[in-house]
């Protein structure tokens, strides 16, 4: 073994991100292992920094190397594994070695543990002092923190009385990371603006200091957390997070203590159920395929309540059966006590589940749980493909085609490539689930990238809704300028009369409005593009957020010449006041992002909904999916125009998907659904097909047109976006890197090209000018490649202060 450490610094600046060497002192050696933390002299000034070793060597090109100074872990932080695909992610996201590795392990890893001591056995022989100890704890339901134990018991020689009950077996002293909170209330923190807001001033460089940004990332991650737990696991003083409120970048409150729901019940074992003939079908395939040990991919497209999460858990069955772990990936949403419930009936302590309600010191405790061999299978959000399982045998990523398995603070990672380039690296299987699978998936499926699994019936016999069309063009020819159309209005009618339950899906992305005649229904797209063009007030002007071709806001139809056509935008705070108007008396409660999230949790909005069987929920994207309301039998969908016309190259697969997931909420109790959609275009493929569930016309259609306009999956799209105070300046490198991409792009042949700069959907954030380029690369190594030199470029000139530069490759949202 050699004697130089090679490390990456824990916290670096894109300057300072990469390997540096130190020698190992002989009293160090057998110590330094990839993966553990160490402290090393840094710079001129020889500051103590924190570093990971990344891997131990004989020879460097380097002479007189300072020596490491300490040693800050006894068994590897990160597993050869994790250092692997930090090392992948840093190339692949275009990111630093520490934006990669904090990922891996969880906030706070530096952080004091608390000793608790448990009795396992009481003993009436044992001397005084000891029985003194064994009596408190044995009042204390059989555990105490040590520092509480000592000053309670108050006996000389502490420390070796408890190492003889230790010795003997009388008691136990473990360490743990969550503090034992006793109060039934406890203060928590959560933020207080749009995630969006605070991504971009972190990023933005705006808020500098580190242990600002440490808070607000764990609050980024976490819905709220409590104040304890910040200070603790930041490393930050409370006067940080005072200023964090001053600033309003977040708000306290108090809340009950929310413990865990099934942490004190029992949870009864549940066998599995006999599969269907389907079902057995899929199994055999993909049990064949985890048998051989090898990498390797499959899909299944099965319709929702096809039996799905049954074959995912029969799956990791065979998975533990061949000394084997598992992790299985779900969205926040699909997080339900339910879900919950069923895998922890199957696999009981051998599973861990990671949602964003844990506490930081559970959070921290369940790491250690799986690093330490104890959890064999982990389900969890995004986050959880990053789980040190160390005989990983299968990866599930179920719903597999959601936006929220795309990261949206750097590292901007998706957690399907994430897991593919895990399973490859550790030979094992991944399998995607979805009702509506993103195209991407799909096509790779279809042309035999992978195993193609169907389960096209459902295993519990409930009937999809009925879906009907409205078509607004006549609702408007015949006098009626209400949002509603009289049958959906009709039926709200009914559904409050009969005591049933209503929801009214908005689309709403926040920024982008788009034009549209109301009397037949055009839309104005971009001739380069096929993409809606965004409505601009300010200078009353169309705009394509791709190219930046733009033309000025007609006034006149240029299809039919009428001049009902307006740019087109329902708030649901809106919605709201005229189901007030239009039915009197009638209860409504409001769900978006822009409201009620900041003050009130959705859990309680869901709850009040559920539980004071209130008559109408309006809301956004955010009711579309998870939620199980067995009285909710009406689903209107005001204007599916606003999906479709969204300005993104994906909209028509959003609509799909949006207009199935809805329609999915309807009737899940005893009375069979019914969905109305709205819309101006009663032509639209997406939408048939949504009505008619059926997705492989869907995709047969959408798949031509990515097809002919180089769109995903025929090409790779990445942006890149620069910002800052000064207009001009801003615009004038963004036109310099554009060139610069231009360059390196010449005769890059067909679907490569660079498009821009144009000004970026959000144009202007907390007075920060936005200007983008779009890039469309069909080999993603050269698009890396060459987003690794724009990064390069960039960064190496100091004069871009003032401006800053953020690069996305396949956003999940092009506004
Ligand atoms: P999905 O994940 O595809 O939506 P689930 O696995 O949740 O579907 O199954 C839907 C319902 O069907 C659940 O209530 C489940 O208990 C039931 N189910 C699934 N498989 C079977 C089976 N083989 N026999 C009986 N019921 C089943
Ligand atoms: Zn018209
Ligand atoms: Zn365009």
């Amino acid at each position: 073994m050699g004697d130089i450490a090679s490390v990456v610094l824990s916290n670096s600046t894109r300057e300072f991100d990469r390997e540096y060497h130190y020698s190992i002192p002989d009293n160090m050696k057998g110590m330094v292992v990839p993966g553990v933390r160490v402290i090393v002299p840094f710079g001129k000034a020889n500051r103590s920094m924190e570093a990971y070793v990344l891997d131990v060597i004989d020879k460097t090109e380097f002479n007189e190397l300072k020596e490491i100074r300490k040693v800050l872990d006894d068994s590897p932080v990160l597993g050869k594994q994790m250092i692997k695909l930090a090392c992948w992610m840093k190339d692949k996201y275009i990111c630093t070695y520490s934006d990669a590795i904090k990922c891996m392990v969880p906030p706070g890893i530096g952080v004091k543990s608390f000793c608790i001591v448990k009795l396992i056995k009481q003993d009436p022989d044992v001397g005084k002092s000891q029985k003194k100890l064994l009596d408190i704890l044995s009042e204390n339901n059989g555990e105490c923190e040590l520092e509480e134990l000592k000053s309670r018991a108050n006996i000389k020689g502490f420390s070796k009385q408890l190492d003889l009950l230790e010795k003997a077996g009388l008691v136990e002293i473990c360490e743990e990371y969550t503090s034992r909170v006793k109060e039934k209330t406890v203060r928590v923190a959560s933020l207080a603006l749009p995630r969006d807001e605070i991504i971009e001033d972190i990023e933005s460089g705006r808020i500098k200091r580190i242990q600002q940004i440490r808070i607000l990332e764990l609050l980024l991650d976490n819905e709220y957390i409590a104040v304890p737990d910040i200070v603790r696991f930041s490393g930050a003083s409370a006067g940080v997070l005072d200023t964090l409120r001053k600033y309003g970048y977040i708000f306290y409150k108090d809340i009950n203590v929310n413990r865990d729901p099934l942490g004190n019940k029992v949870v009864e074992r549940a066998e599995p159920l006999t599969p269907t003939p389907q079902q057995e079908a899929v199994l055999n395939r993909v049990k064949a395929m985890m048998d051989r040990g090898k990498f390797a991919e499959a899909l299944i497209h099965g319709v929702t309540g096809s039996g799905k999460t049954e074959v995912y858990m029969q799956l990791i069955q065979h998975c533990l059966n061949s000394g084997k772990q598992a992790i299985v990936l779900v969205p926040e949403i699909s997080l339900t006590p339910q879900t919950v419930y069923r895998f922890k009936s199957r696999f009981g302590n051998d599973v861990a589940v990671q949602h964003s309600r844990l506490s930081l010191g559970e959070r921290f405790d369940q790491w250690r749980l799986i690093k330490d061999g104890k959890i064999k299978v982990v389900v969890g959000t995004r986050s959880a493909v990053f789980a040190p399982l160390d005989k990983l045998g299968l990866i599930v990523i179920d719903e597999e085609h959601e936006n929220s398995y795309k990261s949206e603070i750097t590292p901007k990672y998706h957690a399907r490539e994430v897991a593919r380039e895990r399973c490859m690296q550790e030979d094992a299987v991944l399998l995607y689930g979805s009702a509506t699978p993103s195209i991407d998936t799909y096509y790779r499926a279809k042309n035999g990238e992978m195993e193609f699994l169907e389960m096209s019936s459902r295993a519990n016999n409930m009937l999809l809704p009925t879906v009907e069309i409205i078509d607004m063009r006549n609702e408007l020819d015949e006098g009626n300028r209400s949002i509603f159309s009289r049958r959906l209005a009709a039926e709200i009618a009914r559904n409050i009369e009969s005591g049933q339950q209503t929801i009214l899906f908005l689309n709403r992305r926040g920024h982008a409005s788009f034009v549209l005649c109301r009397s037949c229904g055009h839309t104005i797209k971009c001739t380069n593009c096929n993409v809606s063009l965004t409505y601009h007030s300010h200078d009353e002007r169309l705009i394509c957020h791709y190219c930046g071709y733009t033309v000025k806001n007609p006034s006149t139809c240029p299809k039919c010449g009428s001049n009902y056509i307006r740019h087109f935008g329902t708030g649901t705070q809106r919605v709201e006041e005229e189901l007030k108007k239009q039915f009197p008396g009638c209860s409504v409660i409001r769900m978006d992002a822009d409201t009620t999230t900041y003050k009130n949790s959705h859990e309680e909005i869901l709850r009040a909904f559920r539980e004071k069987n209130i008559n109408i929920m309006v809301g956004t994207q955010m009711i579309a999916k998870g939620h199980d309301f067995p009285n909710v039998t009406l689903v209107g969908v005001l204007a599916a125009d606003s999906l479709l016309n969204s300005g993104d190259y994906n909209s028509s697969e959003r609509t799909f998907q949006l207009i199935t997931q809805v329609a999915g909420r309807a009737g899940r109790g005893k009375i069979p659904g019914k969905v109305i959609i709205q819309t101006y275009n009663t032509e639209d493929f997406s939408i048939l097909a949504a009505c008619n569930h059926d997705y492989n016309s869907f995709y047969s259609q959408e798949i031509i047109m990515r097809n002919a306009l180089y769109y995903p999956p025929f090409t790779n799209i990445s942006t890149v976006i620069l910002s800052g105070p000064n207009d001009k300046l801003v615009f004038s490198r963004a036109k310099e890197l554009k060139d610069f991409i231009a360059g390196r792009l010449a005769n890059a042949g067909d679907g490569v090209s660079v498009l821009g700069p144009a000004r970026a959907p959000l144009t202007k954030i907390k007075n920060k000018y936005r200007w983008r380029i779009v890039i469309k690369q069909r080999d993603m190594d050269m698009l890396t490649a060459l987003l690794r030199e724009v990064s390069d470029a960039f960064y190496s000139k100091r004069q871009n202060s003032g401006v800053d530069l953020n690069i996305d490759i396949n956003p999940a949202n092009m506004l």
